[in-house]
């Protein structure tokens, strides 16, 4: 697989088909000399990316809750927990 652009990547981390998207992630920001804190933000500002700091999985916006850092199935699975 080839990823050449951010857009490519982003589709790529929110590929359910994917298991190594940190991997995936992590690679492209060696190759690219970005840092991933810089990658993080530049793929949820333009790419509709967000990581999950939970699962360590990316979501698009309607799956992804800016107020917990974290994708909305594992802010359910919190709220569970508190049950
Ligand atoms: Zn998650």
């Amino acid at each position: 697989m080839d990823i050449d652009t951010l857009e490519d990547l982003a589709k790529e981390l929110k590929n359910d088909e994917n298991e190594n998207v940190i991997e995936l992630f992590e690679e492209y920001a060696k190759v690219h000399k970005i840092s991933e804190d810089k990658l993080e933000q530049i793929l949820s500002k333009e790419h509709d990316c967000f990581k999950c700091e939970s699962c360590h999985k990316f979501y698009c916006y309607d799956e992804y809750s800016f107020f917990d850092e974290k994708c909305i199935y594992c802010c359910d699975t919190d709220d569970e927990e508190e049950f």
